[in-house]
This record gives C-alpha cells, sequence and structure tokens, in this order.
C-alpha cells in the first residue's frame, strides 16, 4: 500500500476542523522510518472547554439525543459504510502514525471497527426498559443518555479504541468529547469527519488532539463532563481518579492493562495449535496489546518444555517485523524510539535478574530509521521478576514453569493484573475448574482472545473496573431513572416503599 495518504492534524470541534486556539503544535513522525507525518494541534485548557461547551448544547438540544431511533440508528449505519469506503486510507493513516502491518489493520481494526459500529447500531432499538411489579402505581424504570462523554485512548488500537468509546456511547444518545492518545491520533481525528459527514450533528463527536497531561487532564478536571472512560496506563488511571474527585466526582470507567498467562497443561488437545497460537498471543500487533499472552505458564517437565518452546520458536518466525505497508508483513514497528528503549530495559532488567534468552532480543532493521524488535522468548522467568509483574506492551514472551494445577492457578493470579487468561487442556473439568479460579475478566479456553461484540471485555483487580462491548458496554453510558406515577389509590403512607432508604 502507498504512502500518498494525507494525515490531517487538526482538531475537530462543532463540525469542522479548526486550529487550537494557542496555534501550538507537536510533530508526528512515523515509527516506520522516522519520516515526519504532520502537525498535530495541541489542545490546551481553553480547547477543552470549547469543545465540552459544544458537546453539552448539542447534547441538551436533543439534536441527538432525542433523535428518533431509526434515524440514530441509520446515521451509524452510515458511518459503518463510510468507515468501509474510506478503509484503505484508514489503515494506512494507522499504520504510517503507529507502526502496525497494515493488512491487519484494514482487517480487524478498520473492518473490525465498521463491524462494531453496526453492532452498537443494531442494539439502539432492541434495548427496552423496565416496568417495576408494583401494582400500587406505576414504576417505570428506564436507561437515560449520561450526558457529555470524555473518552481518553490508547496508541496500540488507536482507531478500533475510539470506536468502542464512540460508537457505545452515541448509540445511547450521548454527546462525546475524545481525546485522542498524543502518540497515534490521525484515525481518531478523521473518524469525527466522517461521522459528521454521516449524520452526527455538530457538537456531537468532538475531537480535541493534545498532550495527555494537558488536554487529557482538561477532559478529566471538567465539571461539565458527566463521565470519562479510559483505556491507559495505571498511573493516568490513578490521576484521572484524582481529578475527579477534585472536580465532580464523575465517574471514571478504567481498562488499565494486562499481563495475560497462558497456561498450557499436557493433556491439552492439540500441542500444535496451542504452540501457534501461544506464538500468536504474544507476537500480534507486536504485543503492543493489553490482553497479550505475555506469560506462558508450561509444566515443569524439560522434554514437555523442549518440545513446546522449540514450537513455538518456529511460530514466532512468522511474527519477525518488517515494513508494515507490505501487505504480507504480519508485524511492524513498535510505537516509538522511547518504547523501544523501553522494552530493551524490560529485556535486559530480566536478564540481569536471571532469565534466560531463548531467542530474538534485538532490535531490527536499525538503519530504516523506524523502530523495530524481535520476537523474543525469555525462559526461567519466575514469578518474583519485574518481566512477571509488569506490562512490557512488546514482543517478549516469558516462558513459566509449574508444578500443579494448584501452582499453575497461583502463579496466574499472582499479579496486580486481570485482564485475561487462556488455558489449553482437554479436560472438560479441569477446563471449568480453572476458568473458576482465574481472576481475570476473560478466561479464554483452547483458544486466545475468543468471542465477538456479544462478549463483555474488561478486567479484574487493577486492569479496570469496566466492561466495553456487548449490552454491558452500554452501562457506563447511561444511568437509571425511576419513574413513580401514582394511581390515587387511597394509600396515604405506603411504608414498604420506603423501607431501606437512606
Ligand atoms: P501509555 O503510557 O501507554 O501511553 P497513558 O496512560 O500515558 O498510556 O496514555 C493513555 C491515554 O491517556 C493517552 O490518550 C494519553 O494522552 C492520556 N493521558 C496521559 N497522561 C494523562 C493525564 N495525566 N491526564 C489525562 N490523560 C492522560
Amino acid at each position: 500500500m502507498s504512502k500518498s495518504t494525507k494525515a490531517e492534524g487538526r482538531a475537530f470541534i462543532n463540525g469542522q476542523y479548526v486550529n487550537s486556539m494557542s496555534g501550538e503544535v507537536f510533530a508526528s513522525y512515523s515509527p516506520i522510518d522516522g519520516e515526519f507525518l504532520t502537525n498535530i494541534d495541541a489542545c490546551n485548557e481553553q480547547d477543552i472547554h470549547h469543545a465540552v461547551l459544544g458537546a453539552r448544547r448539542s447534547f441538551e438540544s436533543g439534536v441527538w439525543s432525542a433523535m428518533p431511533l431509526q434515524e440514530r440508528k441509520n446515521v451509524l449505519f452510515k458511518l459503518a459504510d463510510l468507515i468501509i469506503e474510506h478503509e484503505e486510507e484508514l489503515a494506512v493513516l494507522e499504520t504510517l502514525d503507529m507502526g502496525k502491518p497494515v493488512s491487519l489493520c484494514l482487517e480487524s481494526d478498520i473492518r473490525g471497527g465498521a463491524h462494531a459500529i453496526r453492532w452498537f447500531a443494531e442494539c439502539i432499538d432492541k434495548l427496552y426498559d423496565h416496568m417495576s411489579p408494583n401494582h400500587q402505581g406505576i414504576g417505570m424504570i428506564t436507561r437515560e443518555p449520561i450526558g457529555v462523554v470524555g473518552a481518553i485512548t490508547p496508541w496500540n488500537f488507536p482507531f478500533y479504541m475510539a470506536i468502542w468509546k464512540v460508537g457505545s456511547a452515541l448509540a445511547m444518545g450521548n454527546s462525546v468529547v475524545v481525546k485522542p492518545s498524543e502518540r497515534a491520533s490521525l484515525t481518531t481525528i478523521k473518524l469525527g469527519e466522517l461521522a459528521h459527514k454521516a449524520g452526527v450533528p455538530e457538537g456531537v463527536l468532538q475531537i480535541v488532539p493534545g498532550y495527555g497531561r494537558v488536554a487529557g487532564a482538561a477532559l478529566g478536571r471538567h465539571s461539565d463532563v458527566d463521565c470519562i472512560s479510559f483505556t491507559g496506563s495505571h498511573t493516568t488511571s490513578r490521576e484521572l481518579m484524582k481529578y475527579s474527585s477534585e472536580t465532580n466526582g464523575k465517574p471514571v470507567h478504567i481498562e488499565a492493562g494486562g499481563k495475560t498467562a497462558n497456561i498450557v497443561f499436557k493433556d491439552a488437545l492439540n500441542l500444535e495449535e496451542a504452540a501457534q497460537v501461544s506464538a500468536q498471543a504474544i507476537f500480534y500487533n507486536m504485543g503492543e496489546v493489553c490482553f497479550a499472552g505475555s506469560r506462558l505458564l508450561l509444566p515443569d517437565d524439560e522434554d514437555f518444555i523442549e518440545t513446546f518452546l522449540s514450537k513455538v520458536k518456529n511460530y514466532s518466525e512468522y511474527w519477525q517485523p518488517y515494513n508494515p505497508l507490505d501487505m504480507q508483513s504480519m508485524a511492524g514497528a513498535l510505537v516509538d524510539a522511547a518504547h523501544l528503549q523501553r522494552v530493551e530495559n524490560f529485556v535486559q532488567g530480566a536478564l540481569d535478574q536471571g532469565a534466560q534468552l531463548f531467542t530474538g532480543g534485538k532490535i531490527k532493521h536499525p538503519d530504516s530509521g523506524g523502530y523495530y524488535y524481535e520476537p523474543t522468548i525469555l525462559t526461567g522467568v519466575t514469578p518474583d521478576m519485574t518481566i512477571a509483574q509488569e506490562e512490557v506492551f512488546g514482543p517478549v514472551l516469558s516462558v513459566m514453569t509449574y508444578q500443579d494445577e494448584e501452582d499453575a492457578i497461583r502463579i496466574a493470579n499472582g499479579t496486580d493484573y486481570g485482564l485475561a487468561s487462556a488455558i489449553w487442556t482437554g479436560d472438560l473439568n479441569r477446563a471449568h475448574r480453572v476458568s473458576r479460579a482465574m481472576k481475570s475478566g476473560n478466561v479464554w479456553v483452547n483458544c486466545f482472545h475468543g468471542g465477538d461484540m456479544t462478549m463483555p471485555f474488561g478486567g479484574y483487580k487493577q486492569s479496570g473496573n469496566t466492561r466495553d462491548k456487548a449490552f454491558t458496554g452500554f452501562e457506563k453510558y447511561t444511568q437509571i431513572k425511576s419513574t413513580w406515577i401514582a394511581l390515587g389509590l387511597r394509600i396515604l403512607v405506603n411504608v414498604n416503599a420506603h423501607s431501606g432508604a437512606s
């Protein structure tokens, strides 16, 4: 695919591209080859305020929040169509911006994004409200949009993560202000334009690029934002909770990474497949995935480990990085130089703590001007090592061993994270037993990252406090109203109605 795609770096506010009020911009360079892409608006507190005011105005006007459901649905269908019409442009833009292979981006992020929008749209007129069973009056329990949603998104799946948040929040009738990651903003900016073209009224979807500590913080602190939906690091999630507590106490919905244990039991149905998928689980998207299978747990048996790991190593070759604009490429560049350095530091730190290098461990294509790192497998990793506890977010697999099922469960659950886990076994009882024991929001049995839009996604423990996708994904973007309509029955005081009330 060609690099001719032109990138727009301005904010998209109230239905048009605008420059940041201060005129401040920052340069965006491609991680593929270090070439300049475009200047991006560095929105500040005033820009955020302007975007939030516009979003509030649009919400209160009812132009979107009160639009007939069929119409709202058609607009989102149209948005999905426009995404498909622009799929090549979006995929190339995403690849240039954050380094992922264009073929996978086209299929998963862009076409997957259009599919997700359609799924959210289809739900719009299929989610019913509730009536209380009480006969003393009419008790209506209705869902309403929460109002103005502030969405702060990450750089690893910039378009797709924006779609999860924007698609479900818009479907419920909210107005949304999105602050994309400064490390990959381009496709989200384009999403604002496409949504407007599709018929999303002005002010309903605002895109405000900029630095996290400026634009993100201003959105997190704004008292006219009704909730924050965030995907990113632990540290930032805590900052956002602090901003909320210091301002209007808005709910902060968080997805903050993972340290997925991928447990292979000797009784796995198909060890060849388990090895192939274990490589994909960590090397897909260069390991820059919150649910990446970064910890491979194998039984403490030398022969088993040798046979299994040699298979994983063979499959890892498939994920060697090179020019992600080549349609055959399965892995591209890491997002930037700082991240490449971070990944290198993690590997060196693990070696210093006693892990061994089984394969990889080197920078690739150093003369390209881009940031490529080999698929890397470390053996001899123990639960106390930093690499076994912290999210690397790179193509680095840590191999750990367990004594028995109980030990595997203990190691798998032994981190602060709880986003996902995977189990390979042919024993039905074990599959259920271990699934139940996993302290993670997602469990995949004899597969990795199984499921579709009907399955909620989110984490236990410090991996987060919310679920995206499925019907549960709508909850954070709505609130419940209880409306009681008296029927004029001759009951002066209904004591039951008040029992337990504070
Ligand atoms: P990462 O380290 O993977 O980039 P971050 O949590 O820093 O993860 O970034 C995720 C998103 O959070 C990005 O859009 C980023 O700009 C934003 N962000 C970073 N710091 C802050 C902050 N202090 N307040 C609000 N948003 C922030």
